[in-house]
């Protein structure tokens, strides 16, 4: 059986502006339906890295904040802190960056709680059993709540080919020992004929595991090395890449799903996710710059199934055509957009894996909602 996924395109007028129309689409889709009166309800973003400009726009966010309360719940926005040696990996950093990025309580008009914590430290552990993860380590803000509502910017990625709402919920709300879990198959290189000593990676690495030295080259010490990926995309001569141990380039993204299914088994069908097709990025908002969209703004949309979310999303920029002065310009891409940007990634594994794990179903039927 297919699962509804509602959406609108990114066409407004006078009468409809696209803040409306996301308040529109969140109730149409039957997501304000699940929250009660008095509920904790999670919204789960990314706020964007410090420099990042592709994340989603705080209007848009205090619309979501409104529809909740109307709803008679009570939203906070969250997410947890990353991996990485960036500007959110912890609490007060992660504060202060978001605040600077636009979600301030005076434009959002919802209090901001980091889902695990000062450190990374305050989270629950989850049992799943499934084939990688017995428990994931999730953040206990999310866990605690009564309701998640992920709101998802969808692009690029660099480890996972895109990053959608499994991506947002999964590797989102792993706290940071649950990140390391769900990195630790990934290994970077370094191409020696790329590479200019620069030392930028050594500086941004967390674990303190590249070395630049009498080689007059970047050396990453594998049995340091978190697997975080930071240094893939820090270097600016593009020296480094992901390479995969024992070719488990799977196990990420099956190990993202694993934690997305610990993060809703305690809603009981509390959940809804809302994801944005605009500024479509070749790499994630972890980055602190962002690249310029490599297709047109496609639209927004909504649904309580979010493999059929993803699976939708991917396929309406799969269809489209690449965009001129973008990465992909001149390289096609038409037909697989994220396998044209991240050739080493097989992205269905996350949408097919999260199917067999029983996360939803990748058969959709998309509604576009009456504007
Ligand atoms: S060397 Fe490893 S730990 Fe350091 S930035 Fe690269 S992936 Fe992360
Ligand atoms: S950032 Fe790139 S070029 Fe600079 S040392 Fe690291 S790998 Fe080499």
């Amino acid at each position: 059986m297919s699962s509804k996924v509602y959406f609108t395109d990114m066409r407004a007028t006078q009468k409809l502006n696209l803040i409306d129309k996301v308040g529109k689409l969140f109730t149409e889709s039957g997501l304000k339906d699940i929250i009660s009166p008095g509920d904790l309800v999670a919204i789960k973003l990314h706020f964007g890295e410090k420099g990042n400009t592709g994340f989603i726009r705080p209007q848009f966010i205090r619309r979501i904040v409104e529809e909740v309360k109307n709803a008679g719940g009570k939203p906070f926005l969250t997410d947890a802190n990353t991996l990485y040696a960036g500007s959110r990996s912890n609490a007060v950093d992660h504060l202060k960056t978001a605040i600077e990025n636009g979600f301030a309580y005076a434009v959002v008009d919802a209090p901001l709680v980091i889902a695990d914590g000062l450190s990374g430290k305050d989270y629950i552990n989850v049992p799943v059993k499934l084939k990688h993860c017995s428990d994931v380590k999730i953040g206990s803000a999310v866990m605690l709540a009564d309701v998640i509502i992920a709101v998802t910017h969808f692009k690029g990625h660099e480890a996972t080919g895109f990053g959608g709402a499994i991506k947002n919920v999964g590797m989102g709300c792993g706290s940071r020992a649950g990140k390391q879990v769900m990195h630790s198959d990934m290994l970077p290189r370094v191409k020696e004929s790329k590479c200019k000593a620069c030392a930028r990676c050594s500086q941004w690495c967390p674990a303190g595991a590249i070395t630049v030295g009498e080689l007059k080259m970047a050396v990453i010490d594998e049995k340091i090395c978190l697997g975080c990926g930071e240094c893939t995309i820090t270097c600016p001569h593009g020296a480094i890449s992901v390479n995969w141990k024992n070719n488990m380039q799977y196990g990420l993204q099956e190990k993202m799903v694993e934690y997305t299914a610990g993060v809703l088994s305690n809603k009981s069908g509390k959940y809804g996710f809302l994801t944005f097709l605009n500024n479509i990025t070749p790499d994630c908002d972890c980055f602190s710059f962002s690249d310029a969209p490599v297709v047109r703004d496609i639209g927004i949309l909504a649904s309580k199934d979010i493999v059929a979310l993803d699976q939708a999303c991917v396929e309406l920029v799969n269809k489209e055509r690449t965009l001129p002065g973008s990465q992909l310009e001149g390289k096609g891409g038409e037909g697989d957009i994220f396998g044209a940007l991240h050739p080493n990634i097989d992205w269905r594994r996350q949408l097919e894996y999260a199917e067999e794990v029983g996360l939803g179903t990748r058969d959709y039927e998309l509604i576009k909602i009456k504007t």
